[in-house]
């Protein structure tokens, strides 16, 4: 058995190496490191998979939403509603542009942003509301945009895990997770589902102006040569990476049913074991498994993921620490007991390797390990 990773980027890479190699190579005789072809070709085709109007690449998910706070205009002061369980990225870009972030719980059962929650949230001073669609699954969009209107609130959905999945709203019909809200972010980091060889990112949105705005700031400002209408970053994505994304884009929805095979046997396999609950499934979104992530129950979590390390399969807590108590966001100011859910979470989740390339014996082997240390 080949050993077991919590992603297998080797082994999909030596799957694609006939279609990557070629890529690679055409962009070094090109030389056109930066904004070659491949990065225009990508958008547009990434533009058509999503079915929204614009795509613009940048250079990683965390600067995709820092662009997506400096193109919405918003100010030191603003407030920004966004969820405690998540990856850091969401909360230190509205941070450090100087913005009031305010934190509230998830749901318990799908990990996404509580909209309730939100709701209580919402002060004469919130700008924005900034939903992670979280280990795949799409948040309540449907509330979320509704409050949105009757606020006049910006949305800013950050889809880094969720690149592929869509959301269902109540009439049946179907958008994708990042192009519901008024920016969409998303990140290619390697071990995302649709990720490249290095860093990456994108933000989508269906608003011209916006669109505009996001292509300007990620080049310094420019829209002529040396011409500065705004005030800018450094961000784009790089045309090696793109041509790799171009391949990979093409089998997106291959890997990501792929996920949720690993998912659905999961799911049945621990079906009878009472020590665990399997991830939350809502009927407003598909679930594109960025992560499968369990709830161990009755203290056992950590006991758990030590047995798995024992046998060489890793398992990994996403995430073990709420935001509010980092070192870095005490300055916030909030009490260490006021996110029960959050908190509960954190103690109880473990992540078991999931990827397009996991092997039935691989799987089995977890399945088997997993319900061995619940004695089943
Ligand atoms: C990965 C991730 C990001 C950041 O992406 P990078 O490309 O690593 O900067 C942001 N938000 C979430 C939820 C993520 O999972």
């Amino acid at each position: 058995m080949r050993d077991i990773q919590m992603v297998d980027l080797k082994t999909q890479y030596l799957r694609l190496r006939h279609e990557i190699d070629p890529a690679i190579a055409s962009v070094m005789e090109s030389s056109a490191f930066i904004k070659g072809p491949d990065v225009r070709h990508f958008e547009e085709e990434l533009q058509d998979y999503m079915g929204v109007k614009h795509v613009v690449t940048c250079a990683n998910g965390t600067d995709a939403l820092q662009l997506a706070l400096m193109a919405l205009g918003l100010k030191p002061g603003d407030e920004v509603i966004t969820t405690n369980f998540t990856f850091i990225a969401t909360v230190e870009v509205v941070a450090l542009l100087g913005l009031k972030l305010v934190i509230v719980e998830p749901e318990p059962d799908s990990f996404n942003i509580s909209v309730d929650a939100v709701r209580n949230a919402i002060t004469p001073m919130t700008r924005a509301i900034v939903p992670v669609h979280l280990f795949g699954q799409c948040a309540d969009m449907e509330s979320i945009m509704e409050l949105s209107a009757k606020h006049n609130l910006f949305v800013i959905e950050d889809a880094a895990q969720a690149t592929g999945a869509d959301y269902i709203f109540s009439d049946g019909s179907r958008k994708k997770a990042g192009t519901i809200g008024h920016i969409g972010t998303t990140s290619f980091f390697p071990s995302k589902n649709l990720g490249c060889y290095g860093d990456g990112g994108a933000l989508y949105t269906n608003d011209d102006e916006i669109a505009r705005k996001l292509r300007s700031i990620s080049n310094h400002g420019m829209k002529v040569r040396y011409h500065h209408d705004d005030i800018g970053i450094n961000s784009r994505l790089d045309t090696i990476q793109a041509a790799i994304l171009r391949i990979k884009l093409r089998h997106l929805d291959q890997f990501n049913y792929s996920r949720i095979d690993v998912a659905n046997r999961y799911d049945e396999a621990f079906a009878g074991c009472t020590g665990l609950s399997f991830p939350g499934r809502v009927s407003s979104s598909t679930h594109i498994f960025h992560q499968y992530t369990l709830k161990v129950k009755n203290g056992k979590r950590d006991q758990l993921k030590k047995h798995l390390e024992s046998k060489n399969i890793p398992a990994m807590i996403y995430y073990p620490g709420p935001l509010h108590i980092q070192e870095a966001y005490k300055y916030l100011g909030y009490a260490e007991d006021a996110f029960p859910v959050t908190s509960a979470l954190c103690n109880e989740v473990l992540s078991l390797p999931i990827h397009p390339d996991m092997e039935e014996d691989q799987l089995e082997f977890i399945i088997q390990n997993v319900l061995d240390f619940f004695k089943i």
